[in-house]
């Protein structure tokens, strides 16, 4: 007896007994979710598959490219057919699910395909959907595989929305992907992960979706979805989505060396009259540090590791506000020269912003310092710097 078999079947009813009912079943959608997650691991543990190293996500960022991903169409992996009502309007969000199923080690494309026709079946048979409630699925061996019908031509379209069922509250807005396994405990295999970033930043740039706007199931539903562990990775699928998107360029194909270290990053250093903040929408990271104006001396400091000499374009990203300081005193430390870049931080925010092109040398340095000592009026920010690799 598959033990497998019987976890692939919902174990506790429907928690939206109609699809489109948006009632907030919280008690019983929590539950199913973690009793699932707790057989599952079990299973997972006991075949010693699914754990997966934190090392392998810093690889996976250098590995994944914006470009278009290979995504195979309910037609490709044999889909029944389904309905969905189309909406005009187009996603603002992406929302990241897992599918609470054994974390199992058939990596292949048919082992994916049988992934989305269960899928489809938990949700047609088990809950009694028209079709798959998720936009997309993917699988461990990184297979992406459209869900819903028509969430594939809307992604290539860049343009409207299918209704769909994976988290009330998003489902006219948000583009759901499940993705195989359970991660209360482990992390998706880099397979997964990198098909994931890919995929992201392939939806971000068709419709102007900032990564930002990526969220876990759990925040807007009271579920354990996407497990424990994944939901503690988001901020680092952000990042990676931002890179890669920042590295594509916009015309596919451009594999530019590129680092983003956020103020919360642990190298960075924070020193006297900084404090952090999470008030403004436009911060990259769950927060930015911002300091007085004045005659201090203390300074937010970014390290980098270089990968070779060259030239790099410095960038960085912060909060804007009319309030904020026009005159913000940034210092690039570029081979052994310090250059001072002022920045007017009260307009483009929420962006790249270059401080110039840079010969570096090779190896860990402190790159960039933000200082607070400046004749400008209000707040000044530090929040992200960015290095590119220049061609
Ligand atoms: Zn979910």
């Amino acid at each position: 007896m598959a033990i497998s078999d019987i976890l692939r079947r919902p174990l506790i009813s429907n928690p939206y007994p109609r699809e489109f009912e948006f009632m907030p079943s919280v008690p019983q959608a929590s539950r199913r979710n973690v009793i699932r997650g707790a057989l599952v691991v079990g299973v997972a543990g006991a075949a010693g598959g699914g754990a997966l190293l934190t090392a392998n996500l810093a690889q996976a960022e250098n590995d994944a490219k914006a470009k278009a991903p290979e995504i195979f169409s309910c037609e490709d992996w044999g889909a029944r057919p389904g309905s969905g009502s189309q909406l005009s309007n187009k996603p603002t969000k992406i929302v990241i699910h897992h599918t609470a199923s054994a974390n199992q080690s058939d990596t292949s494309k048919q082992a994916a395909f049988k992934l989305a026709k269960d899928v489809q079946s938990w949700h047609m048979d088990g809950n009694g959907w028209s079709d798959t409630g998720n936009n997309f699925t993917i699988s461990r061996g990184g297979f992406i595989m459209e869900g819903r019908h028509t969430s594939l031509k809307h992604l290539n379209d860049g343009k409207g929305w299918v209704q769909s069922a994976h988290a009330p509250g998003a489902n006219s807005d948000g583009i759901g992907i499940e993705n195989e396994g359970t991660y209360t405990d482990g992390l998706p295999p880099k397979e997964l992960w990198n098909a994931l970033v890919q995929f992201c930043a392939h939806a971000c740039k068709q419709f102007g979706i900032a990564p930002k706007e990526i969220y876990g199931h759990r925040d807007f539903s009271s579920t354990a979805c996407p497990g424990e562990a994944f939901y503690a990775k988001l901020p680092q699928l952000r990042k990676d989505v931002e890179a890669a998107l920042n590295g594509d360029g916009g015309g596919g194909g451009d594999d530019a060396w590129t680092a983003v270290v956020d103020n919360g990053d642990k190298d960075v250093k924070r020193g006297e009259g900084w404090k952090l903040s999470a008030y403004s929408a436009d911060k990259h990271g769950k927060d930015y540090a911002f300091a007085e104006p004045g005659n201090g001396g203390g300074l937010v400091e970014f390290t980098v590791t270089i990968p070779k000499d060259g030239t790099y374009t410095v960038s960085t990203w912060y909060a804007a506000n009319k309030g904020y300081n026009p005159k913000a005193p940034y210092t690039v430390h570029a081979g052994g020269t310090d250059k001072a870049v002022t920045v007017d931080q009260t307009a483009k925010g929420g962006q790249w912003v270059s401080l110039g092109d840079y010969k570096l040398k090779k190896g860990k340095q402190k790159l960039v310092s933000v200082g607070h000592k400046t004749t400008g009026k209000g707040y000044v920010i530090a929040d992200a710097i960015q290095v590119k690799a220049k061609k």
